[in-house]
């Protein structure tokens, strides 16, 4: 990580800590954790939790924890356990020894759930479920106790033990807290600590429980045996702060850390909800959750986005307590930004028309030099092979244009990039008109002078027939082709609003021949069309490349037309 980067922008939640650190709070200590459930794979929301935990603990020599928030078996498991931890890595985070799982805190957490009991100030409720929501109460109305309120507390540790020992079934018992059903918050009307979940296999605990207990309870006690500062997370929790601080005012508790919200991250054209990302790939509107249109750390990740560039964009979007909806654009401009820096300049041909240079001997191989970096001289030159037989692409010609069209018209000329000046003398059609191939003519003392007196249209990119390599190349686009998908017309699934043109494959494209050499996860600016990144499947026999972004936003200009 750079220098720049690491002195990150203030926020209100620096300020906080800034504060606590003046007033000797927490002693001097600044620790943070990153708790993601290992449930589905990490998104752009999940980067900036990252960068901003991480970010916080690099600034103020503190640490950051590695949190598996995994008290909810069924939905989890090892893949996306592996794949968190190989995505954060790769955002360019370090949690050293520090990798934990909620599940490692299990048998204390029981221990914990035995005090409260113990203080008469936890139950076990026999009500169904159907009857716990009866008796919560609404908004305005207030809760009913719970038949069960009142149970000795003697009686409730018996009942409790049995059910970690399996005696019960699923959803015949509960553990609650006892703290008050007329509470105006919810989730004070003695919310749920433990459940009986038989027949899961925990992929960190095995078979050894029977009972789990909830978010809400694991969640500010894990922070606290962690010793954790400041428990950083999303702004739906702030009605869960009152129960985050009772439990931990209630028990005996190593420490207390201060939980602090602000807003989710939402990325106009795609979708973050780990629910509906899940749904996109269970039901196949894309290949995996690695599928380059996902806004999945892996996903941007195959579709050749930089660390650098997600850390960037975080830190422009800022953090704060209001709503963070931000553009597309903002996040394809960081990446652009990027790769202009660092991918080498090749060039391809994605939609190919043949050019025979008539004066050009047959055979015959000239090898040109090109730089591979307009501004950077280190990046080095590379040979580029001119040859009779070139590709140029099809959307560079037209047989007769208006003088702004600074491409190949039909008996003009234009500059070859890093070779000649070339002139279309004739136009080979098929029976149906279509153009199939242009004979031109070079003029060899233009490689690199301009030719005297005459003025060139402008400058096109070309690969040799003979030594370029063909290619399969995908096009991505946005996912969706409305802002806010999940807030469309009414009554409209977020999935009716999925682009169709958000993947375009092109099998026949030509590389320029030093490609032969690229290695899956490689970038590269392919001149005049875009950034594009080697695909993980690709191979030498199969050669597959990504369109990571476009040179300039397309959609910025269709916005503008609509207008
Ligand atoms: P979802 O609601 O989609 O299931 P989640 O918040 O439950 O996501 P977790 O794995 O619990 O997913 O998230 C881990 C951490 O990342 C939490 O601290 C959470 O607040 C944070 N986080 C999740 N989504 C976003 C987002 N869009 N913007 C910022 N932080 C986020
Ligand atoms: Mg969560």
């Amino acid at each position: 990580m750079s220098d720049k980067e690491t002195a990150q922008a203030s926020n209100f939640i620096r300020d906080i800590i800034d504060a606590d650190l003046a007033a000797g709070k927490h002693g001097g200590r600044v620790a943070t954790r990153f708790p993601p459930e290992p449930n589905g794979y990490l998104h752009i929301g999940h980067a900036k939790s990252i960068c901003l935990n991480f970010g916080i603990a690099n600034d103020y020599g503190g640490t950051c924890n590695l949190r598996f928030d995994d008290t909810n078996p069924h939905k989890e498991n090892l893949e996306f356990v592996e794949a968190i931890q190989r995505d954060v890595r790769w955002l360019g985070y370090d949690w050293g020894d520090r990798l934990f799982y909620a599940s490692d805190y299990f048998e204390q957490l029981y221990e914990f759930a035995v005090q409260l009991i113990e203080k008469g100030k936890a139950y076990v409720c026999d009500l169904s479920a159907e009857d716990i929501r009866a008796y919560r109460g609404t908004l305005k109305e207030p809760g009913r106790d719970s038949p069960y309120r009142n149970r000795p507390v003697a009686e409730n540790l018996d009942l409790f033990a049995r059910m970690r020992a399996g005696e019960f079934e699923d959803g015949s018992r509960i553990l609650r807290a006892k703290i008050d059903m007329a509470s105006p918050n919810m989730n004070m009307r003695d919310p749920t600590i433990y459940r009986i979940r038989h027949g899961v296999i925990h992929h960190q605990t095995g078979e050894a429980w029977c009972i789990y207990p909830m978010y809400d309870f694991t969640h500010c006690l894990s922070d606290s045996v962690e010793g954790i500062t400041h428990s950083l997370c999303t702004l739906e929790f702030e009605d869960h702060r009152a129960l985050y601080d009772w439990f931990l005012d209630t028990l005996q508790v190593p420490c207390h850390p201060q939980q602090i919200e602000f807003s989710r991250l939402e990325l106009q054209y795609t979708v973050t909800s780990k629910r509906k990302l899940t749904q996109l790939v269970d039901e196949g509107y894309v290949e995996d959750w690695d599928d380059p249109r996902m806004p999945t750390i892996a996903g941007m990740r195959r579709r050749g986005y930089t660390p650098a560039a997600i850390r960037d964009f975080c830190s422009r979007v800022g953090v704060t307590k209001s709503v963070n909806n931000i553009e597309m654009g903002v996040l394809e401009d960081c990446v652009r930004e990027d790769l202009n820096r660092h991918a080498p300049r090749r060039m391809a041909v994605l939609h190919p028309l043949k050019v025979v240079i008539t004066n050009f001997p047959e055979g015959v191989t000239e090898e040109l030099q090109a730089a591979n970096h307009p501004q950077d001289e280190s990046l080095g030159t590379r040979g580029v092979p001119f040859t009779r037989e070139i590709y140029i692409d099809q959307e560079d010609f037209r047989e007769q244009a208006p003088n702004k069209f600074k491409r190949l018209v039909s008996g003009a000329e234009v500059r070859l990039r890093n070779a000649y000046v070339i002139r279309c003398d004739e136009v080979i059609k098929d029976n149906n008109g279509a153009v199939i191939e242009l004979h031109c003519s070079y003029d060899p003392d233009t490689l690199v002078n301009n030719p005297e007196g005459r003025k060139v249209r402008g400058v096109i990119h070309w690969v040799s027939a003979r030594l370029g390599i063909q290619a399969e190349v995908r096009l991505y686009d946005r996912l969706f082709t409305h802002p806010s998908p999940d807030k469309g017309e009414e009554g409209a699934e977020y999935t009716a609003y999925i682009n169709p043109e958000s993947l375009r494959t092109l099998t026949h494209c030509y590389l320029e021949a030093s490609l032969a050499e690229a290695q899956p996860g490689q970038q590269f600016q392919f001149e005049r069309e875009g950034y594009f990144c080697v695909d993980p499947d690709h191979s030498h026999a199969r050669p597959i490349f990504n369109r990571t972004v476009t040179l300039r936003d397309t959609w910025a200009k269709l916005e503008m037309q609509k207008d």
